[in-house]
């Protein structure tokens, strides 16, 4: 499929399907935010959950933390976000659009109105949403929303370090919104003003980061590898120096083949202490590790994976629609879109459907579906031809199809239908659940 129509095919199946929406749809859409619908909902928070469990729930030297999105101003003074998170903004003389100057086409013309040397000088624009706190608005009472979590993560190492006494090499990990007033929002979910991200501080000894930053390199590539993002379709792009941010000695990107080319998934940076340090002088705390084993005194080096949740959303939406000829029930061939998303990911892990909506049928799948409903996300779903519904959980990545017939009411078994292979079996009742956990890893 030629790419443009893939990413056209993918956000009509958002809207249509409720993944994703228009933000504010009904009032003619705020162009730099997205609603995510029921399945949606649904599909991030299994990547969410699916971040969570690899990088905190499955290793002992990871803990989490929920931090505030609105902190002490002095904490972006701290940071450096006041002085230096910019990019420098061009405007178009001719037709009075603005663009990021690092993003320009090499041609120099306007992307929009197409003349030629039209750009102004670019001037650095802070990226950094400000707002008031409490009731005066005045420069005293400004505060920002988070442009990172990061920052949340680094203010409490302190805190979360002596109350779970964990030693270097360890990390703190976080999942929450941030905010950057983006010049050129666009791509979909791609760049957003309102975005989610995951990321996680990992503190070590400052011989150490070297090391531990081409082992997060490589741990971070093949999560979306494991999850079911080909491999041709990611590379990991080392940063060129003038590409570095501020405060960063080595940089990576994770990066994603979306249909509009190569672009950032996630960031892997060796932070150094520049943070720690940063924090230690504007607060007056000391914020170095005392290392009683070799009975040294250290501010810790800083290994940060950071990713986004809606962009790898995109992402994993992106690898995962196919569209094919299947055959149907009568032998012809028809064609389908699925969304061959790993099952973790899947929206809804199963669909119940009776074959007809028979007063038979009907409770006998209610039963089936209030005992499935208490393990897995579920649908049930009764109106339209069996065939049709079959295409209706494919299109939105459903692994497995439960059918209910009338032998169903003799032989105490359903039809399980494999979403990939569209293989059926015969599966009893009592046996089902158990099925289908086996099939449903965690
Ligand atoms: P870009 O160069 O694309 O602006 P960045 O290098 O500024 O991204 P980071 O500061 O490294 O991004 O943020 C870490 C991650 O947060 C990114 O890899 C991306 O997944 C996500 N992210 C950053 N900005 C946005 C945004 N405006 N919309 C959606 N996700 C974002």
């Amino acid at each position: 499929m030629a790419r443009p129509d893939l990413m056209d095919r993918v956000v009509n199946l958002a809207k249509r399907r409720g993944l994703v929406f228009p933000s504010s749809e009904i009032y003619g859409g705020f162009r730099s935010t997205w609603d995510y619908g029921p399945l949606g909902v649904l599909l991030k928070r299994n990547v969410k959950e699916a971040w969570w469990r690899a990088m905190v729930q499955l290793r002992d030297d990871v803990v989490g933390l929920d931090s505030a999105i609105l902190m002490a101003p002095r904490v972006w003074e701290a940071s450096g976000h006041v002085a230096t998170f910019t990019d420098p903004l061009v405007d178009c003389r001719n037709c009075q659009e603005r663009f990021r100057a690092d993003q320009l086409p090499a041609s120099g013309a306007c992307p929009n109105c197409g003349a030629k040397d039209s750009f102004t000088d670019a001037r650095n624009f802070n990226l950094m949403f400000k707002t008031y706190v409490g009731p005066v608005e005045d420069a005293a009472n400004v505060a920002y929303l988070r442009p990172e979590t990061a920052q949340g993560i680094f203010v409490n190492f302190q805190n979360v370090q002596t109350t779970t006494r964990k030693k270097p090499p360890f990390g703190i990990a976080q999942i929450g919104k941030s905010f950057r007033n983006e010049i050129t929002p666009g791509n979909f979910v791609f760049r957003t003003r309102e975005f989610e991200q995951m990321e996680m501080e990992f503190f070590v000894p400052p011989e150490d980061g070297p090391e531990w930053f081409e082992y997060w390199c490589r741990e971070r590539f093949r999560w979306y590898t494991e999850l079911g993002i080909p491999e041709d379709q990611l590379r990991l792009r080392p940063h060129d120096p003038d590409e570095l941010s501020h405060y960063s000695t080595g940089t990576a990107d994770v990066e994603f083949d979306y249909p509009w080319g190569w672009g950032e998934l996630e960031g892997i940076a060796n932070r150094t202490d520049y943070d720690l340090t940063k924090h230690a002088e504007f607060s007056g705390q000391d914020l170095s590790f005392y290392d009683q084993e070799n009975d040294r005194r250290y501010v810790p080096h800083v290994i940060e994976p950071a990713a986004g949740a809606d962009r790898a959303t995109l992402a994993f939406l992106l690898a995962a629609y196919h569209e094919e000829e299947a055959p149907t029930a009568d032998g012809k061939v028809e064609k389908r879109t699925v969304l061959r998303l790993d099952p973790r990911l899947a929206p809804n892990k199963v669909a119940v459907l009776p074959l007809s909506k028979n007063e038979k049928l009907v409770p006998v799948s209610e039963e089936i579906a209030t005992d499935l409903r208490s393990r897995f996300m579920i649908d049930v779903d009764l109106a339209g031809s069996i065939g049709r519904r079959y295409r209706r959980q494919d299109e939105v990545g459903t692994p497995f199809c439960v059918t209910v017939d009338f032998d169903t009411l003799d032989d105490r078994a359903v039809t399980v239908r494999d979403r990939d292979s569209m293989q059926q079996d015969r599966v009893s009742l009592d046996r089902l659940a158990a099925h289908l956990q086996e099939r449903l890893p965690a």
